[in-house]
C-alpha cells in the first residue's frame, strides 16, 4: 500500500483526489491539509473518516509516502520542498509554478531523497491533444489557441495552453509577420512566439482547449473538453503509483506514461 496525503484537500481538485485515492485498493488515504479546516476537520470519504489538518506540520506524526498537491503555485513550491526534505514523493497538479522555482525544485529533487512529478494536466485527452497538435504543427504555418476555464481559475493563460504553445511553436513553418491594428488592447490575445493564446473565463465551464491551425484554404481544429473533474483522476492515481520509480523531477503526464 502507498500512503497518500492530499494538500489543498478542501478545494475542488483536492476533494476529487480524496475520493479517487480512497477508492484505489493499492493506495491508503491518510489525511489532507487545507487551511479552510480551522482546527481539524473530520470528513466522510466513502464511509471512512479522514482528518483534514489546517497545517502540513500536523502530518508529522503520520507522514505519507506521497503527497498530492492541488493548491496555489506559491504554496505548492513550499510543499514540495517540505516533502523532499522529509523524503516524501510529491505529485503536483498545481499550475503556474514559476520557471525559477521549477529549476530550484529540479536541483533539490536530483539529490535523491524523493521524487517529484509536476503535471499541468492529468487528463489523458489533454495529453493526446498536445501530442496531436505537436504532430500537426510540422505541416502548418499558423496556430492560435483558445483555452476556456471556470471563473475560479487564478492563472491565465492556463499551464496547458502555455505548454501546448511551446511544443507547437518550435515546429511551425516559417510565416510572414501578422499585420493588424487593434481597436481594443488585447484583442489578439497574448503570444508565445508565433502562437497566439486567448483565455476565456466563464461560470459553467470546467476546462477546455481548442488548438486551431491555419494554412492556405484549410484549418485544422483539435479540441479537448473536460466536463467533470473526475477526468483528471486516473492520471493522478497513475502518477502516485509511479512517482517512486521516476527519479528526480518529471514534468508532464506524457513523460510518466511514455507518450
Ligand atoms: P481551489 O481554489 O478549489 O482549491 C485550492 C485549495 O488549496 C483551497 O481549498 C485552499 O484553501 C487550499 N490551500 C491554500 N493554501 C494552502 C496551504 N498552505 N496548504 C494546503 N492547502 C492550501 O482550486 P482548484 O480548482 O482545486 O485548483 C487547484 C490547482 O490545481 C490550481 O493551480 C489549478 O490550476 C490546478 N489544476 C490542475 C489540474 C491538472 O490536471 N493538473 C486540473 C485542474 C486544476
Amino acid at each position: 500500500m502507498i500512503s497518500v496525503a492530499v494538500m489543498g484537500a478542501l478545494g475542488k481538485m483536492g476533494r476529487e483526489t480524496l475520493k479517487a485515492v480512497s477508492l484505489d485498493d493499492e493506495l491508503e488515504l491518510i489525511g489532507g491539509v487545507d487551511p479552510k479546516a480551522k482546527d481539524m476537520e473530520v470528513i466522510d470519504i466513502g464511509g471512512k473518516e479522514i482528518n483534514i489538518y489546517p497545517s502540513r506540520n500536523m502530518l508529522d506524526k503520520n507522514l505519507p509516502a506521497v503527497i498530492v498537491d492541488f493548491t496555489r503555485a506559491d504554496v505548492a513550491t513550499k510543499n514540495i520542498f517540505w516533502a523532499l526534505e522529509k523524503g516524501i514523493h510529491a505529485v503536483v497538479g498545481t499550475t503556474a509554478i514559476s520557471e525559477e522555482d521549477v529549476v530550484r525544485i529540479k536541483d533539490e529533487a536530483s539529490k535523491g531523497r524523493a521524487n517529484v512529478i509536476i503535471a499541468p494536466n492529468f487528463a489523458i485527452g489533454a495529453i493526446l491533444m498536445m501530442k496531436f497538435a505537436e504532430v500537426a504543427s510540422k505541416y502548418f504555418s499558423q496556430c492560435e489557441i483558445i483555452e476556456l476555464h471556470h471563473r475560479g481559475k487564478l492563472d491565465a493563460p492556463s499551464g496547458t495552453a502555455i505548454l501546448t504553445a511551446k511544443r507547437v511553436e518550435k515546429n511551425l513553418l516559417k510565416n510572414e509577420n501578422d499585420r493588424f491594428s487593434v481597436a481594443i488592447e488585447g484583442s489578439r490575445g497574448g503570444n508565445i512566439g508565433a502562437v497566439r493564446i486567448h483565455s476565456v473565463r466563464l461560470d459553467g465551464l470546467v476546462a477546455h482547449q481548442e488548438v486551431i491551425f491555419g494554412s492556405t484554404g484549410q484549418t485544422l481544429s483539435i479540441r479537448h473538453d473536460t466536463i467533470d473533474r473526475s477526468c483528471f483522476m486516473p492520471g493522478v492515481v497513475i502518477a502516485v503509483k509511479k512517482v517512486g520509480e521516476t527519479p528526480g523531477l518529471t514534468i508532464g503526464l506524457d513523460n510518466v506514461l511514455g507518450i
